[in-house]
């Protein structure tokens, strides 16, 4: 069968989508490939891939969009204004046809919330290039994104150490 750039989507309540994504940008730069990773949800902490792509500068874009928006919310207006700038980075991205992967990490919750309308990620998503691979995180992805999709991974929780009291810890959750 022939070759053909996939949408693939990390999804469900378990840990590992967003490490999942970050393995496939290790792969691809083995590889000499560009990576584009656009996170669209970030919190506060000092996350060890922040750190790690400034050494694949040349091959890796790395951005890390709205801060925290959507669980803080004090002011949902900014939050949303944030997500459109982020979405339309996304698609300028993907148009642009510069990177054989795109992540599009927590790109779930726009739809979810309704931050940007679902037509036009769909939309995007449908016309990307066609060799391009683009991946999408986030838990609950939306039936049309997974029916979308190419290929489609849930993560579902069976043990998160979170339940027993252990604490984020670094090189593990950021
Ligand atoms: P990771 O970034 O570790 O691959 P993820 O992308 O699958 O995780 P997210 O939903 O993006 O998970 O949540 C990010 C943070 O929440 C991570 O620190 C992760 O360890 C934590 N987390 C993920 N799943 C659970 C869970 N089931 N219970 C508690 N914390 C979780
Ligand atoms: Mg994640």
């Amino acid at each position: 069968m022939a070759k053909k750039g996939l949408l693939i989507v990390y999804t469900g309540n378990g840990k590992g989508k967003t490490t999942a994504a970050l393995g496939l940008a290790y792969r691809m730069l083995g590889h000499k490939k560009r990576v584009s990773m656009i996170q669209f949800i970030k919190g506060s902490w000092k996350y060890g891939e922040m750190e790690s792509v400034k050494r694949y500068a040349d091959l890796l874009d790395f951005h890390v969009m709205g801060k925290g928006f959507i669980f803080k919310s004090e002011d949902q207006e900014a939050d949303v204004k944030a997500a459109r700038e982020a979405w339309e980075l996304a698609e300028q991205t993907i148009a642009a046809n510069r990177h054989q992967l795109v992540i599009l990490d927590e790109l779930t919750y726009l739809i979810k919330f309704k931050m940007v309308p679902e037509d036009r990620i769909i939309k995007a998503l449908t016309e990307k290039p066609e060799m391009m691979h683009v991946v999408v995180t986030g838990r609950d992805a939306s039936e049309r994104l997974i029916e979308l999709a190419d290929l489609v991974t849930e993560m579902r929780e069976i043990k998160h150490p979170f339940h027993s009291g252990i604490k984020a810890q670094k090189g593990i959750e950021f």
